[in-house]
């Protein structure tokens, strides 16, 4: 292992089941949940159930894994020697067609991530979930989280309703940047659209693969709206968006931009500058080819080496396992990927000796 000792970018605690955020839930909530016999916010997910999602050795008798600190600590950062990772719950909260169901949960899910895993190791730090169905209700579980440091970034899913970069998103930007709180996408869906602009797919293979070309989307509209321009100090970082794409997606985007740009006028540096300076991705599932030599030329391609994050992505499928580094990276590279670039990217990672 390199040192120093690597930040986790993104991970996944898993919510064992609906009845351990009941106590996170007010009384209204509560009763709406057991009255209604809601049982799984995931359910509206596509595919529904999908058993890909959990790496299959670490399954549990429930068939999953990830439910609780000592066993994620076991299975995902020990072996590592992490020093600090950033938890990512994902939990259909966005996915609800109710505004006020979706706030409810959002604040369930955040408190949950507090009590149940930052109060319990040191090493974790969350992202705030938001509900993505309502700007002002996003704005106000961020100000409300954003007080415990350890909410580390906002996290949104790619696969929004309307597309991010237009202006009923700007305020949970303009939070965001005011809290020094970094926008993360991470892979995952409203389920408001299908994952392609084509149409729905019927297997996850055609779903996760798609997910690359809705980041693209997603960034295009960041970059063509003006995101970047309106704020300054904003970083957005990709997670789970796989990182081969874009080196070619940054070619076509500023060869197109050089020749459009008087359609938008406050775009004034070109995109593929914008991206490097203000964008950033976690490393795994990394989709490159194996061998060292193609890893460096995507490297050099992307024509930075401060882009990409430590991640493991645990406890998914797609997972590299015991090898979250790429093989092939020079260990200069491999040590800013690990601590270097995540410590730059977010501010608050610096600070050590929180007290909740
Ligand atoms: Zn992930």
């Amino acid at each position: 292992m390199t040192s120093p000792a690597p930040i986790d970018c993104d991970l996944h605690p898993v919510v064992p089941g609906i009845a351990a955020l009941l106590p996170y839930l007010d009384d209204h909530w509560r009763e709406t949940v057991i009255r209604r016999g809601i049982d799984d916010l995931t359910t509206i997910a596509y595919p529904t159930r999908n058993p890909l999602s959990f790496k299959q050795e670490w399954r549990d008798a429930s068939g999953r894994t990830g439910t609780d600190v000592t066993t994620l600590g076991r299975q995902a950062l020990d072996p590592f020697g992490t020093q600090l990772a950033i938890c990512n719950c994902l939990y259909g909260v966005q996915a609800q067609y109710s505004e006020d169901l979706g706030a409810a949960f959002a604040r369930a899910l955040n408190d949950w991530i507090v009590k149940e895993w930052l109060d319990k190791d040191s090493r974790l730090r969350a992202s705030i979930v938001v509900p993505m169905q309502n700007t002002e209700m996003a704005v106000d579980e961020i100000n409300r989280c954003a007080a415990d440091r350890r909410f580390v970034q906002v996290m949104l899913l790619v696969g929004s309703d309307v597309t991010l970069g237009r202006r009923q998103n700007w305020p949970i930007y303009a939070a965001a940047e005011r809290h020094g709180l970094p926008i993360g996408i991470h892979a995952g869906s409203m389920y408001r659209h299908p994952m392609t602009p084509v149409g729905w797919p019927t297997t996850f293979t055609e779903e996760y693969v798609n997910q690359a070309t809705a980041f693209q989307s997603q960034l295009t509209s960041l970059i063509a709206e003006g995101v970047f321009a309106k704020f300054p100090d904003l970083t957005v970082v990709l997670m789970e968006s796989g990182v081969t794409w874009l080196p070619a997606y940054l070619w076509r985007l500023t060869k197109f931009w050089k020749g459009l740009r008087s359609e938008i006028p406050w775009v004034s540096d070109p995109p593929s500058s914008i991206v490097r300076d203000r964008v950033r991705l976690t490393l795994q599932p990394f989709d490159a080819p194996p061998d060292a030599s193609s890893v460096m030329r995507l490297i050099d391609h992307i024509g930075s080496d401060e882009m990409l994050l430590f991640s493991t992505d645990y406890p998914h499928y797609q997972f590299d396992g015991d090898s979250p580094i790429p093989e092939g990276l020079d260990k200069a590279l491999a040590q800013k990927i690990m601590a270097e670039n995540p410590l730059k990217t977010y501010a608050r990672l610096k600070e050590r000796e929180i007290v909740p």
